[in-house]
């Protein structure tokens, strides 16, 4: 439950940070200008500007589980662009998955991912915010290299994805994870 407080917390200052800032903001309508003074999370990839990489593909949860969607952003880079952590935290995984190198960062109850990335760094590392993690690598969009972002929590089955951009003041807030709660005792 503490968790979920914690998750809660997190959302309704992003949510109070996207309000307090532009009023109405949304993944579908870059750039994302983040308005935080402060340096708790940065854009994964080197930004020209504040509004950092485009967009190439936004946040599309599905409405399932089982669901096709898109379960993070896809932002522009090129190839072997250095991948930054977009906050500060411990290396959970850096490896291989599958067909492509991926990078997951934990931050306390949060996770963020990054894909596909040749890692530069070993599990258990401590990393800061802005930290180069590894390099990009091609593959995930067809046109040109991206970086596949993701934000998550839970675990298997239990995993709950939220749009990243919400860790930089903007972005789209889903409610499920809410009505997934479990009771409370
Ligand atoms: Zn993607």
């Amino acid at each position: 439950m503490r968790i979920l407080i914690t998750l809660l917390t997190m959302l309704a200052s992003a949510i109070a940070a996207v309000l307090s800032s532009s009023g109405i903001a949304s993944a579908a309508d870059p750039p994302c200008a983040p308005t935080k003074s402060d340096t708790v999370w940065t854009w994964p990839l080197q930004e020209s500007g504040r509004a950092g990489p485009a967009i190439l593909r936004a946040f599309q949860p599905p409405r399932h589980r089982w669901d096709a969607g898109h379960r993070g952003i896809d932002l522009a880079g090129y190839a072997r662009a250095p991948v930054l952590a977009a906050g500060a935290g411990v290396v959970l995984y850096a490896g291989r998955l599958i067909d492509r190198g991926v990078v997951v960062i934990g931050h306390g109850v949060i996770r963020t991912s990054y894909e596909p990335v040749e890692a530069g760094l070993t599990v258990g590392t401590s990393v800061s915010v802005g930290e180069r993690i590894g390099t990009l690598d091609p593959g995930h969009c067809a046109s040109s290299p991206c970086l596949h972002w993701g934000l998550l929590t839970g675990h298997g089955h239990g995993a709950t994805y939220f749009d990243p951009l919400l860790l930089l003041g903007c972005g789209q807030v889903r409610l499920e994870p809410v009505e997934a709660a479990p009771q409370s005792r």
